[in-house]
């Protein structure tokens, strides 16, 4: 017999969120609310960080995309766009293989951010963009969501 559990909407989640040690200095920084609680207590979550599944370590450069060239460049200017685009390929058959509809990912991140990115000087300017995984997540139909819009992301789930 199927549970309710079963009923409820997946969300991909950013593995930072969930205090996992992946953000690109090592340092654990969970997101706290009591949607997050629920949404946790109601095993809607699969976790994903697209650069470390890409294979980049922890603690790793940071990164940011050059608004001109798209390329995704370190700080030390290596290319590592390759390793995001598979981050991002990775991310994405999450999804198909769990039937995820929705995701909920770091704002203003390179892979992550849905409404915002750094602008690629490596001096905390943000600009209006989105990073790679949230890119290709849309363009296969995924809506993406970060930490300042959960409440639109509650309206949506299991419609
Ligand atoms: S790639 Fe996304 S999930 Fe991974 S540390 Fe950055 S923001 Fe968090």
């Amino acid at each position: 017999m199927a549970s309710n559990k079963q009923c409820f909407d997946k969300i991909l989640i950013s593995a930072c969120f969930l205090g996992e040690r992946v953000r690109y200095n090592g340092v654990v920084k969970s997101l706290v609310s009591q949607l997050i609680s629920q949404w946790q207590q109601q095993g809607r979550f699969i976790s994903v960080c697209p650069e470390v599944m890409s294979g980049l370590p922890v603690p790793r450069p940071p990164a940011e995309i050059n608004p001109k060239t798209k390329q995704v460049l370190t700080i030390e200017s290596v290319d590592v766009s390759q390793q995001f685009k598979k981050g991002a390929q990775l991310a994405l058959s999450l999804c198909q293989r769990h039937d995820i509809r929705f995701a909920l990912l770091k704002e203003s991140s390179p892979s992550c951010g849905s409404n915002t990115i750094y602008d690629g000087s490596f001096s905390q300017k943000i600009i209006v963009g989105e990073g790679i995984t949230t890119k290709l997540l849309r363009q296969h139909g995924i809506k993406v969501f970060s930490e300042l819009s959960l409440a639109q992301l509650e309206l949506l789930l299991d419609q």
